[in-house]
């Protein structure tokens, strides 16, 4: 069994993104610049946007965070999101979820211009994905591509189950594994799919994200199989100082000596989330996407 180390991958990808802003700014161009908004007081917000702030810093992007309050009208919101669509000396934003219940996320994401959607949930960045044309990628789908790539897992003529159908993992990355290159036969799974189990147990490459702790098990796996955990949920747990811990959507100990890859939970998929943000962002500065 191979494990696929996160942390690695991501702090490798974080050095090739310093380096070609070290380029951008030697050759007199201003640094890559991200702003975040967070509305309200969100605990895991915070901490989100704390992570993203940091990350900005050791790869020499410019980074703001717009802090607004909780009582923020979607009017409001809605106003700063077109003034940052018009500001040229910023690359890139997001807007982090959760908002608050009075301000339509849907509205939100819509407003802001597709060329600065680095968190690719525009529909006209998904809509350019599954077209299979140049898009920012959604953070969780990218990162799980970059993993499989860094290990040089073989993914043409593979079948993988998919358990799990949000917008922002499973239903893009099912749809990024079956497009040319990938070459994968996909199976989307969802809370309604019948024979689960055995679709799953058949997988050459299972990618759990469903959010049902240690859900997928030993007998659900077939020895060989590549199994990419994304799930996050926290139990609480008497053996740390916090009082909780993490656990992934995949039984790690039972299943990790049938696979030939697994990712841990943590260290696995969600230290890559950070930097495919970083890579959208750097690939906004330079106008990669759209022109
Ligand atoms: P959602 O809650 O939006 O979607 C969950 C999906 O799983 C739904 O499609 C649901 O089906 C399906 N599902 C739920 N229970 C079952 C079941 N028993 N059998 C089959 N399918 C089931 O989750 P997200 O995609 O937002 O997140 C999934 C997990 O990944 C969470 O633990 C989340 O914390 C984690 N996550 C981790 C990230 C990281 O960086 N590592 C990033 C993003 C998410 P249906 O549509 O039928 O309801």
């Amino acid at each position: 069994m191979n494990l696929i180390d996160g942390k690695e991958v991501a702090n490798s990808l974080k050095r090739e993104i310093a380096a070609e802003v070290s380029e951008i700014v030697a050759a007199g161009r201003p640094a890559p610049h991200l702003v975040a908004i967070l509305v309200g007081n969100d605990g895991a917000s915070q901490t989100y946007v704390g992570h993203k702030e940091k990350c900005c810093g050791e790869v020499g992007f410019r980074s703001t965070v717009l802090r607004l309050p909780e009582e923020t009208t979607e009017a409001e919101l809605l106003a700063e999101i077109d003034r940052l669509n018009k500001r040229d000396d910023v690359d890139g934003f997001i807007v982090q979820l959760p908002l608050p219940k009075h301000i339509s996320e849907q509205k939100v994401i819509e407003a802001i211009d597709p060329r600065k959607d680095v968190d690719g949930f525009h529909p006209v960045n998904t809509g350019r994905m599954i077209s299979g044309l140049p898009s920012y990628l959604p953070a969780t789908p990218d990162g799980i591509l970059e993993l499989l790539r860094y290990y040089k897992i073989d993914t043409a003529g593979k079948t993988c189950a998919v358990v799990g159908r949000s917008n922002i993992v499973g239903r893009p990355i099912a749809n990024l594994l079956s497009q040319k290159g990938w070459d994968c036969t996909v199976t989307l799974c969802h809370s309604r799919t019948k024979d689960l189990k055995e679709t799953v147990a058949a997988a050459d490459i299972v990618i759990a994200a469903l959010g049902s702790a240690e859900f997928v098990t030993a007998d659900m796996v077939k020895p060989g199989a590549v199994v990419i955990d994304v799930g996050i949920t926290r139990v609480p747990s008497d053996k740390t100082k916090s009082g909780w811990k993490l656990l992934g959507d995949v039984k790690f100990d039972e299943v990790a000596p049938k696979c030939s890859y697994i990712t841990p939970v943590p260290g696995g998929v969600g230290p890559m989330t950070i930097i495919s943000l970083m890579k959208n962002t750097l690939k906004a500065a330079k106008k990669e996407i759209y022109g």
